[in-house]
């Protein structure tokens, strides 16, 4: 199920700003999660400087890079559908196309790719995308090239990224890269290596470039973004051998949202992702301080039965995890949540099942992002658990999700009927080219007759109608943030 915070398209290549004199074509396209698509900005603007222009035109390419997801085998294989595609392409009617995979994929097959792939001649693991242009110069020069060394410093943060297919009004900024929290059935920890943390100053330096760009809203991102830490660089495991001076003018999380929130107070700032057991109460009081911070908070939970957390390794309890849910919405009454849940983990019960059911009735989250356990190969899970839940129990059990989240969904939706609310509008209406769309704090799409007003603007709309995902409303003046 795809997210409703990724902006872009699942597989949708990338066009940027033409740089003149250069010659040759890149065809770049990413899957999976937003950082995913943060990343190929990256790569984008690192072969801008070596020559390449984008094109979306596959069989015009010189280079065709591919930014691959792991997460769910589902993922993979629409990757090697696409290889097969290229592959015709190749053979049809552009010989000369070389083809690279980047991102997750690349990291855990590694060479295997290069001697399954026969199409693939280059291999980039999610750490060395700053060593393409000497990857490229092998690959030029006949020989299949692959780098998949992940770092303990890597953060890109001294690469300014070019923002791709743009609609000018958001964007992310990365501020943590991998993860260390091992949960036992997610790849990521083996895919994007130990978790780091961005410099803030230059995290404020990309905030503040594109403010004066004329962007209204960044979205903070990271696989656990809670859990940052800056003490002037290496990995977070590594903060307990830093000096006393370090440890006393470190960064935590809440501070970077402080931060940012003054740095530009007309911006709007969201993050994703947050783990349970790293959101802390002073972010949650630094949200509600914040007029500027949204109010939404993505707090996946995967399970609602302690034994499944504990075999998960998430690392907290379901009594915890209610805890930290009632102080949010004491602290912010307002705030929207939204989770992401498993179905069908090793060993999982009918009475597991039914704990998740009733976590879910306790939270009434505003959204939902569904998956059926599948399972990845060197994850812990993998390694010491039997996937022992048949298919036709696992898609029951997350139809039984789904159809609890909509009904949940759609209570929430409800709640904001007849209620003024500040949108900021992104683009036009999918349904009606009469319609603006843009989202209110809480993360909802709010849809309203166009009138007189621009994407960018901030707007006051008077919420008149629902779905379970949408809100239908009609402007009625532009809100004080504009
Ligand atoms: N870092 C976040 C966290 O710790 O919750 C999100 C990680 S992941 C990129 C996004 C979601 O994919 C997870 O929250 C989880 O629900 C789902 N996921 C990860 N591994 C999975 C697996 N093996 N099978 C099914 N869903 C999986």
């Amino acid at each position: 199920m795809e997210k409703i915070i990724d902006e872009k398209k699942q597989g949708e290549s990338l066009v940027l700003a033409q740089k003149e004199g250069n010659k040759r074509k890149l065809f770049i396209e990413s899957y999976g999660c937003q950082m995913n698509f943060s990343d190929s900005e990256i790569v984008a603007s690192i072969l801008n400087e070596q020559g390449y222009n984008t094109t979306q035109i596959l069989e015009e390419a010189d280079l065709v890079l591919v930014n691959t997801c792991s997460i769910r085998d589902k993922a993979e294989q629409t990757v090697r559908k696409r290889l097969e595609k290229y592959n015709a392409v190749k053979q049809e009617s552009n010989p000369n196309m070389k083809v690279g995979v980047l991102g997750c994929m690349a990291e855990r097959l590694k060479s295997k790719f290069l001697e399954e792939e026969k199409i693939v001649d280059l291999v980039v693991g999610p750490d060395a995308y700053k060593d393409l242009p000497n990857l490229l110069a092998e690959v030029d020069e006949g020989r299949d090239a692959i780098n998949v060394i992940l770092s303990k410093e890597e953060t890109y943060g001294d690469i300014a990224p070019v923002r791709l297919n743009s609609n000018g009004v958001t964007a992310f900024v990365s501020i943590t890269r991998g993860c260390d929290n091992m949960c036992t059935f997610c790849v990521v920890p083996f895919t994007r290596g130990r978790e780091r943390s961005r410099d803030p100053q230059s995290i404020l330096e990309e905030v503040n470039d594109l403010w004066n760009k004329g962007y209204k809203e960044v979205t903070l991102l990271g696989q656990n973004v809670d859990s940052y830490l800056w003490y002037g660089g290496g990995l977070k495991k590594d903060f307990d051998k830093a000096s006393d001076l370090q440890k006393a003018t470190a960064t935590n999380f809440s501070k970077l949202l402080e931060l940012c929130a003054q740095a530009q107070p007309k911006m709007r700032f969201r993050f994703s992702t947050s783990n349970p057991q790293d959101m802390t109460l002073d972010v949650i009081e630094t949200m509600g301080k914040y007029k500027n911070i949204c109010k939404y908070i993505h707090l996946p939970v995967q399970s609602g039965s302690n034994r499944i957390l504990k075999e998960m390794n998430r690392q907290h309890t379901r009594e915890a995890y209610f805890e930290l849910i009632d102080n949010i919405k004491r602290i912010i009454p307002d705030c929207a949540i939204s989770q992401d849940m498993i179905a069908g983990f090793p060993t999982e019960t009918e009475q597991d099942h039914q704990d998740t059911l009733s976590l879910m009735e306790y939270v009434k989250y505003d959204f939902g992002f569904m998956f059926a356990y599948s399972e990845r190969p060197g994850t812990l899970a993998e390694r010491k658990m039997e996937d022992d839940i048949p298919l036709d129990v696992k898609k029951r059990r997350l139809n039984e999700i789904i159809a609890l989240q909509q009904k949940h969904g759609l209570m929430r939706t409800q709640e904001h009927v007849g209620k003024i609310e500040e949108v900021l509008i992104e683009k036009t209406s999918k349904r009606s080219d009469a319609h603006w769309s843009g989202r209110n704090s809480q993360n909802t799409m709010v849809v309203f007759p166009k009138e007189n007003y621009k994407i960018g603007d901030f707007v006051n709309v008077k919420i008149t109608n629902c779905t379970s995902a949408t809100l239908m409303g009609e402007a009625v003046g532009y809100s004080e943030n504009n």
